[in-house]
Order: C-alpha cells, then sequence, then structure tokens
C-alpha cells in the first residue's frame, strides 16, 4: 500500500504491551506506568487478525516491540501464529534482551528471524543508572544468546546522550569479532515528562549523528585503529541508518538521525499501540482506534481504518519531537 505522499508503507511495528521489566529513564517514570487495563489491551488473537488484515493490503514486516516484549505472556505463540499469515515475509523484536537467555530458542523456533537489542551503555554502573533496575551482565547475556541460536541480523540498539558521556568506540568495537550491527541511536526527547520531569535530559543532549561519527574516528585513530568507512551493504532489514563498517570488521555500526537528518522520504511504517490505535507517525499524537473495529466489526471495518491511518501519514515531521505519550506506550 501507498500513502498520499507516494511512499510504500510494508512495515507493521507493533507494540504488545506497555510494561517492562526495566524502567529507563528516558522512557517511563520511575515508578513505572499506570498499567493499561486488561480489556484495554488487544488480545493476541486480535493482534494476530489485525496483522492478516494489514498482510493482504501490503504489510511484509512485523516487529514485535513494547514495552517489553517478552514480557507478554504468550509472544512464542504469537510469533508462531504470525509465521502462518500469507504475506508476511519477516517478524522481527525489539527487545532489552534479558530475557533471551531464557526464550531465545524457543522464539527461534518459533519463527523470529531478526532481533534488535536495546543497549545503551557497557559500563555496569551507567547501566543500571540508565534501565535504574537492570544488570549490565544481563543484557550481555542476553545478546550472546541471540547469536548463538543464530538471529539474523543481531542489531544493538544504542541511545546517544551526551551527557552520558558513552564509550562510543567500545560499543563500535562490539562490531569487529561477531556479526553483531551496532547502531547508534539519537536521543529523542519525548513524552510528557521528557526533559526536566524525566532524566533532566532536553534537546542539548541530543548527539548528531555526523559529531558522534567524528568522535568515533578520532578515538579508533587514536587507538591505532583505522577509521570508520562507507559499509559494503546494509544488514539485512532496511531502515533509515547510514551504515559504515571497520575495515575487515564481522559487523557494521550504523547511525540513525531521526532528528538531525530527516529520514522521513523513506519511511515505511505505521505502528500499532499496545491498546488498539494506530499511529500514523512516532512524532504526531495523532491516533486510529482499531480495537473497537476488532472487537465488533468486520474485516472490512478493520481494513478501513488501517487506510484512514496510512492516509493519515505526514509527509515528515516538521522538527516536531515532543509527544504525549512516553515512548514506552508508543513501541519506540
Ligand atoms: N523494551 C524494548 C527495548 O528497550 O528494546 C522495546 C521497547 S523500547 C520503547 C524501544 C526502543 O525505544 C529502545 O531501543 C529504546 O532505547 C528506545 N527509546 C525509548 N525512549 C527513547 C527516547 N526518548 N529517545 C530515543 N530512543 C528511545
Ligand atoms: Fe523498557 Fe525498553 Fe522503555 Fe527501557 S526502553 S523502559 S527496556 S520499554
Amino acid at each position: 500500500m501507498k500513502d498520499s505522499h507516494g511512499r510504500v508503507i510494508d512495515y507493521l511495528r507493533i507494540s504488545l504491551t506497555d510494561r517492562c521489566n526495566f524502567r529507563c529513564i528516558y522512557c517511563m517514570p520511575e515508578e513505572g506506568v499506570s498499567p493499561m487495563g486488561h480489556d484495554e489491551i488487544l488480545s493476541l488473537e486480535e493482534v494476530e487478525r489485525l496483522v492478516a488484515i494489514a498482510a493482504k493490503h501490503g504489510i511484509k514486516s512485523v516487529r514485535l516491540t513494547g514495552g517489553e516484549p517478552l514480557v507478554r505472556k504468550g509472544v512464542e505463540d504469537l510469533v508462531r501464529a504470525l509465521t502462518t499469515i500469507e504475506g508476511i515475509e519477516n517478524i522481527s523484536m525489539t527487545t532489552n534482551g534479558v530475557l533471551l537467555p531464557k526464550m531465545a530458542e524457543g522464539l527461534k523456533a518459533a519463527g523470529l528471524n531478526r532481533v534488535n537489542i536495546s543497549l545503551d551503555t557497557l559500563d555496569p554502573e551507567q547501566f543500571r543508572q540508565v534501565t535504574r533496575v537492570g544488570n549490565l551482565e544481563d543484557a550481555l547475556a542476553g545478546l550472546d544468546a541471540a547469536l548463538k541460536v543464530g538471529f539474523s541480523p543481531v542489531k544493538v540498539n544504542a541511545v546517544t546522550v551526551r551527557r552520558l558521556d558513552q564509550d562510543f568506540l567500545a560499543f563500535a568495537k562490539l562490531s569487529l569479532d561477531r556479526p553483531l550491527h551496532v547502531r547508534f541511536i539519537e536521543y529523542m526527547p519525548l513524552g510528557q515528562e521528557a526533559g526536566d520531569g524525566l532524566a533532566g535530559w532536553g534537546k542539548e543532549d541530543v548527539i548528531s549523528s555526523q559529531e558522534l561519527l567524528e568522535r568515533i574516528n578520532a578515538d579508533a585513530l587514536a587507538a591505532g585503529m583505522e577509521p570508520l568507512a562507507p559499509a559494503d551493504k546494509n544488514p539485512l532489514g532496511w531502515g533509515p541508518a547510514k551504515y559504515m563498517a571497520f575495515p575487515g570488521a564481522q559487523g557494521t555500526v550504523g547511525f540513525i538521525s531521526p532528528l538531525s537528518r530527516h529520514f522521513c522520504s523513506q519511511c515505511n511504517r505505521l505502528r500499532l499501540t499496545a491498546d488498539g490505535k494506530i499511529r500514523p507517525c512516532l512524532f504526531s499524537d495523532e491516533e486510529y482506534d482499531v480495537r473497537a473495529a476488532l472487537r465488533s466489526g468486520t474485516d472490512e471495518q478493520v481494513a478501513a481504518v488501517l487506510m484512514e491511518a496510512l492516509g493519515a501519514k505526514p509527509d515528515e515531521h516538521h522538527d516536531k519531537v515532543g509527544t504525549e505519550r512516553n515512548m514506552s506506550a508508543i513501541g519506540g
């Protein structure tokens, strides 16, 4: 399906829950979010039905996210069910990874192809500070488990925040010896409480991808390494990233710049929130309620909501970065 700006939309990002076993400071308040009621959340059968209808209209890839998708009961069964839907070619997941040591094997067998693991720092104390409750060791074990069971590609998403002063070269070096695709994502001051109310971080904490690349290359040269050069090929799973690699490395290093570089022209996605709203754009609070149609409507009525949301996709985000909902509710 094409939107009104001529972009092919074939990717649906599905938030399975607003709950999470972490409390990342840029994503949700310390006390967590007041959880959506059981009835508000789409059942897994409803998600499956929506994907089947969306697939008939050209959705080919789905990504499961959250909150933390691995805390949603039945996620493995959902993956298995999604693999049987005609037209769905790829099923991926964005996760904090800590449950992967337990769950990776089952998910791989169920048909999950690829995972993105969110990991913002390689320093144990800073990891605890950012996630408020997490252990770096658990996240790294999740990364190992993902590689071991053979998800491909395995990407590591690191949100860059100026005042955290992360060791970006150490991150980039994760791509040297294993087929890991490290991606740096500009911090987005999002959510009602972003900024002073949340982490105290603001727009000044956004590091542009260009600055980051220059910093990594300066650090690499200082460490006697060759700098990053444009990668020969992008890792599977197109997205809005620009990919580089160290010479001879097994993986790549990507830069995602939702704020400093407009990638809206390449946007290929719709988002589904855990409570059944279709969001045409991450940065816009406009949402289309598909839950009612899923609960009492025909497939045609469900498709009509999908098409309405498609038609409402803006051409770009026009530098609007604030949203009313936190990332954990939107799915990132
Ligand atoms: N719990 C899973 C995880 O952390 O990967 C999936 C949901 S999380 C909301 C999805 C992604 O959004 C994560 O990579 C997270 O780092 C990112 N994210 C959350 N808040 C963000 C913010 N304010 N700016 C940039 N990325 C953010
Ligand atoms: Fe949870 Fe992911 Fe948000 Fe962190 S970024 S609190 S892991 S949903």
